[in-house]
Formats: C-alpha cells, structure tokens, sequence
C-alpha cells in the first residue's frame, strides 16, 4: 500500500491548515512556553484528531497511514504535532480494551474533541524505563480506588480531562509475572480536587506542557478500570505498535522540513562568490540525510502496511521509530551546519525545530529499549534486564 499516494487529500489539507500557524506563531509560544490551543482547536475541528476512532463512535474511522499521513503532514509542514498527538492514539487502549460503557461514555467525546484524552501517566522518577518497577499503587475499598504515588513527564495532564493511568493493584512481591499485577485506570480528572491531584509543570529544553504529577489518596470509581485488574501490562503494550508509527511519522516529517530548508538554503546562500550548495562538502550531509529519511520512510510504510493487514509488527515499528528518529536529527544537524550562524538565529525556526527533534532519541521509547529489543527479541540474543 503506497500510503503517500493514498492521502494525497488528507495531505493537502493538513498542510493549507498548517500554513494558517507560520513560524512566528510557533516562536512566541515558545517563548512563553505556551500551549498551542489555537493549533490543536484547528486541528479538533477539522477532525484529524478523531480520525482514528471508528465511525460507529463519531470519529473518522480512517486507517492508522492516514494518521501517519497527518502527523507526518504537520511536521514537514515546521508545525509540532507533539501538543496534540496523543488525542489521536492514547483512546485505543479504550477502544480495544475498554467496555462497551466505557466506549459509549468516552469515544464520542473524543472524537469530537470535546472531552480530551491526551494524558498518559506510566514514567515515574524512580522506576524510569523499568516500568514494571513503577510504585504509584491503587488499593480498592469498596467501589472505589484510592491512588497513592507519582508520575513524572505526564505530557499535557493540564490539557486534558481524562488520563490513561498505569498503577500497581497488586504488589509485585504477590505476583508470578512482574507484568502481572498493573492495571490501568481512565480517571476523570475533572472530578478530582487538587489535594489529591496535582499536577506542577516542568519546563523543558523545549515546549512540551509535559508535567509532574501527584497521587494523594486520589479516589477513583471501580467503573473507570480498564478491562481486567492486573492485566494492564499488555493492554499498555498493545498500543506500542500504533504510537511507535506515528511518532516515526511526526520524525519523517521534521526530516523532511530540514532537508528542504537546507537544500534551499544552500542552493541560494552565496559565499566566495557561488552558492554554498555548490561545495560537497555542504551537499553531501544534506544528500546523506536524505537518503537515511529514504530509508527509514520504507522501514515505516512497511510498519504500516504489515499493521494495515493485521499483523504484529513489533520489528518493524521499533525499527521505522529508531530510524525515522535517527534520520531527523541527522538532517536537524545537516541543518544547522547549513545555514552556519543563522542556524541559530530564533527567527528561522531551524534551532526551535532542532531542540524539538532531540526528544525523539528518548521518548517515547529510548534508542537504547528500541536497539535491546531487535537485540533480544528479534536476534535472540540474551535478555539485558
Ligand atoms: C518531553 C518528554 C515527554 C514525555 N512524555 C511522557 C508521557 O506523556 N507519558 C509518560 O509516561 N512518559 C513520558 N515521557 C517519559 C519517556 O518515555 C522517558 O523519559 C523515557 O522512556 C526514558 O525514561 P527515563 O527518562 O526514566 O530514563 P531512564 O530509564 O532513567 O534511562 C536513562 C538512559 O539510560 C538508558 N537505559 C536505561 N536502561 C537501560 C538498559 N537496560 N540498557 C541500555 N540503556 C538503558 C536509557 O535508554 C536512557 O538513555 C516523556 C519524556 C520527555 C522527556
């Protein structure tokens, strides 16, 4: 399936969007550290972000390459779909695992934007990557949980309504499995008061409205469980394969907006009486950075298609995130080396888009994991950890 010719539609209209939040729009809430809510209202009101959700519950019911074509769309076009991009995804875990109450009572409001899902609680400061190490602990009493501990780097918790939280419901020393005994909570955290919820913004080398937050006997209803108690382990991971193809495709893009900037730029900038472009020695990392894009770009249209047929492609998701990522920050480097001095000048939006790009060697998946897991789980080799 050659998604690129598919969502040529899609593509277009995204990009005449995009066009209405130029540079200057992306700087000033950089500045601020602002969130972009003139963006993502856009955005909700053109439906991309329901675009996932079934049309039986309001949304578009498009295929996950139309998502990719979107997300990748936004970041080609200088624009960060980081605000808003777990609109998108975080809802499959209710979808595939949730009750059909559960699907009923949140899906439409997804879909339409007007309830906002966007908040993903599993990093802890302590536990790190090691997830099933995580302490933030819910006790049932009765009808409710009470939830006790600690997130940390809970992107966009004071954006959203709801958040998709994974707690420890059994202690892991009465478990066989360390994965057994996590289950996950959608809570409402419009109906928690801010003694038991709170939630301290950390700013960061970018602007993420990535957040702290605390659990201070929160009391959560039984009905907000996700499918089964202690399985939610797997439910967590059977949305990795969707979240890793998307973000890959928000790096595809952002490689593709530096490459072009670059190729431009040097084919325009005139030093020593020619055009910088005419030096290989400015060509070649640009021509490298596109044929790395090339490559991760095929790696994630195979993700794509295996996924699009049902499959599992854990492999190729791992690998299309790691070399989509890998590929937008060699062409963010290419990038600033172009345009040499003015690489770092605010109002050409390359350092802004360099410092945004940089997360993507860590979150949401760290090379490291990406690299461990082709190591042990598709090469065979011994477990690390
Ligand atoms: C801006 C931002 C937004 C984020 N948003 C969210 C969010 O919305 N929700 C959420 O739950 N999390 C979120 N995260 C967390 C992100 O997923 C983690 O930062 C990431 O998974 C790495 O975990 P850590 O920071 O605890 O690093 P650590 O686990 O402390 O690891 C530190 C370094 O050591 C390496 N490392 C650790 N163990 C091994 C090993 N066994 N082998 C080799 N290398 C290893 C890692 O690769 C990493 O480079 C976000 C992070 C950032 C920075």
């Amino acid at each position: 399936m050659n998604y690129d010719v598919e969502h040529t539609e899609i593509r277009e209209s995204v990009a005449r969007l995009c066009a209405d939040f130029p540079g200057e729009y992306w700087r000033k809430c950089d500045r601020e550290q602002a969130y972009p809510k003139e963006f993502v209202a856009a955005l909700t009101e053109a439906g991309y972000l329901g675009a996932l959700i079934p049309e039986e519950f309001g949304g578009s019911g498009l295929s996950i390459s139309a998502g990719a074509s979107i997300l990748e769309e936004i970041h080609k076009s200088g624009c960060n779909a980081a605000a808003c991009h777990a609109q998108m995804y975080t809802m499959g875990t209710v979808l595939r695992h949730g009750s059909e109450a559960q699907k009923q009572q949140y899906l439409p409001g997804i879909a339409d934007g007007s309830v906002r899902l966007q908040a993903f609680g599993v990093t802890e400061p302590t536990s790190g990557t090691d997830t099933t190490a995580l302490r933030t602990a819910a006790r049932l009493e009765d009808d409710t949980y009470i939830v006790n501990g600690q997130k940390i780097w809970t992107s966009r918790a004071e954006h959203s309504d709801l958040m998709l939280l994974l707690c420890r419901t059994t202690p892991k020393d009465q478990v066989v499995k360390r994965t057994d005994g996590l289950s996950v909570l959608l809570v409402d955290m419009r109906e928690c008061d801010d003694k038991s919820l709170s939630i301290r913004p950390i700013r960061t080398m970018m602007n993420h409205a990535t957040t702290e937050v605390f659990f201070d006997n929160m009391r959560v209803p039984k009905s907000s469980l996700i499918g089964e108690e202690g399985k939610g382990f797997r439910y967590i991971l059977s949305g990795m394969n969707a979240e890793r193809i998307l973000i890959a495709s928000e790096c595809i893009g952002d490689a593709k907006w530096f490459i072009s900037k670059s190729s431009t730029y040097a084919s325009e900038r005139s030093v020593f009486g020619r055009p910088i472009g005419q030096n290989q020695g400015v060509q070649f990392p640009i021509a490298k950075a596109y044929s790395q894009m090339r490559a991760a770009e095929l790696m994630l249209k195979e993700a794509i298609r295996l996924y699009e047929a049902g499959g599992n492609p854990g492999e190729e998701a791992n690998l299309a995130k790691m070399l989509a990522a890998d590929a937008s920050w060699v062409a963010a480097e290419a990038c600033v080396q172009t345009h040499g001095g003015f690489g770092f000048a605010e109002e050409y939006d390359i350092e802004r888009k360099f410092r945004e790009a940089r997360l993507y060697q860590v979150a949401p998946i760290s090379t490291n994991l990406i690299l461990s897991y082709i190591a042990e789980h598709v090469l065979g080799m011994p477990r690390s950890y």
